[in-house]
């Protein structure tokens, strides 16, 4: 019982750690990134992912699918990814002002619109 308050305290301070860390870094992380850049702080591996699952349940931070990956995007605005094949870095691409609407009409409730730029990077090219 008297364990209470510091394990709180532990807790609250390992998610902030992977939120800040999130957040301070637009090169959408994976948990592996994010636990190799905590690493010197101690944090487990599964507590990463966690603590990500939490910040992604309560919208601090977006999950975006991304070759086989989860990648964590502290960009939870509508936008678009551009992505490195070589590389694999990805990066946020306004979404464009018009998107097609052909066939989106059959849908009736549009929740999210997914749209990744695969291609070269110029570093890579
Ligand atoms: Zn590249
Ligand atoms: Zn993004």
């Amino acid at each position: 019982m008297c364990e209470d308050p510091p394990i709180a305290r532990r807790a609250t301070w390992q998610k902030v750690a992977v939120r800040d860390e999130v957040l301070n870094r637009h090169d959408h992380p994976t948990a592996a990134e994010v636990h190799t850049s905590l690493r010197s702080t101690g944090i487990g591996l599964a507590t990463v992912y966690r603590h990500l699952a939490g910040l992604v349940e309560e919208g601090t931070v977006r999950a975006v699918e991304h070759d086989g990956e989860t990648r964590y995007d502290c960009n939870t605005g509508p936008h678009a990814h551009a992505a490195c094949t070589r590389c694999g870095e990805l990066w946020d691409v306004p979404l464009p002002a018009t998107l097609a609407k052909n066939g989106v009409e059959r849908m009736s409730v549009l929740d999210e619109v997914h749209l990744t730029y695969a291609g070269v990077c110029s570093a890579c090219d």
